[in-house]
C-alpha cells in the first residue's frame, strides 16, 4: 500500500502544529517546526484566508497524519464510527486510539507511532499470548499486550521505555514496565485524548 515516505517534519509544518512523528527529536530544539513554524514551500509564510472547507480538510489531514492512517482507511473508520452508537467524532477517535500501533506507542514501547508500526509489523508483540503483526489491529478492553521475550533487549524498546517518563501512560491503559506488559483497562474517553483535535470539523467534512 502506498505510504508517505517524505519528510515527517514537513507534515507538522504543513498542519501548523507539532505532530510528534519523530520521537525524541520532537522534544529537542532540533524540531523543524520550532525552528520554522510556517508551511513549507516558497509561499509558506504567506497568510491565506481559509474557507470552511479548507479548515475542515486541514483538521482531517492533521488527525490522519498524527495516527499515520491513509485516506481510504480513515474514511472506513469514519463509516464504522458513524454506524456505532454514540457521538461519531468520539467514536472515530476511539477507533484510532485502539489501533495496536497506537497502544504500543502509548505504552511507551516505541518513541513514535511510526516506530510502533514498524515494531508491530516485525512481530515483536503478543496480544493475549498470540503474535499480532497488524498495526491496525483493534485491541479490546481486557487485552494484554506483551513485548516478546527475545525482543525486550532491542535498543529501540529500551530507549523508548526511558523516554516514556516524558509522556504519561493514559489512564485507560496499565503498564507493567518490569514485565514489558500493558493491559487495556477501559475504552478511551474523549478527555483521555489531550492532543488538540476538533473532531466535529472532520464529521462536518465527511457529512457533506
Ligand atoms: Fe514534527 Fe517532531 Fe519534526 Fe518537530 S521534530 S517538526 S514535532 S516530526
Amino acid at each position: 500500500m502506498a505510504r508517505y515516505t517524505g519528510s515527517k517534519c514537513r507534515l507538522c509544518r504543513r498542519e501548523g502544529t507539532k505532530l510528534f512523528l519523530r520521537g525524541d527529536r520532537c522534544y529537542t530544539d532540533k524540531c523543524a517546526y520550532e525552528r520554522r513554524p510556517y508551511a513549507p514551500g516558497q509561499h509558506g509564510r504567506r497568510r491565506k484566508k481559509s474557507s470552511d472547507y479548507e479548515i475542515q480538510l486541514r483538521e482531517k489531514q492533521k488527525v490522519k497524519r498524527l495516527y499515520g492512517v491513509l485516506e481510504a482507511q480513515f474514511r472506513r473508520y469514519f463509516q464504522i464510527a458513524e454506524a456505532k452508537k454514540g457521538v461519531t467524532g468520539t467514536n472515530l477517535l476511539r477507533i484510532l486510539e485502539l489501533r495496536l500501533d497506537n497502544v504500543v506507542y502509548r505504552l511507551g514501547f516505541a518513541q513514535s507511532r511510526n516506530q510502533a508500526r514498524q515494531l508491530v509489523k516485525h512481530g515483536h508483540f503478543l496480544v493475549n499470548g498470540r503474535k499480532v503483526d497488524i498495526p491496525s489491529f483493534q485491541v479490546r478492553v481486557g487485552d494484554e499486550i506483551v513485548v516478546k521475550e527475545k525482543s525486550r533487549n532491542l535498543a529501540i524498546i529500551q530507549e523508548s521505555q526511558e523516554a516514556i517518563a516524558r509522556r504519561a501512560v493514559p489512564g485507560w491503559l496499565e503498564l507493567n514496565a518490569q514485565e514489558y506488559k500493558g493491559v487495556v483497562k477501559a475504552l478511551p474517553e474523549r478527555e483521555d485524548i489531550t492532543f488538540p483535535i476538533n473532531e466535529n470539523l472532520i464529521v462536518e467534512l465527511y457529512s457533506k
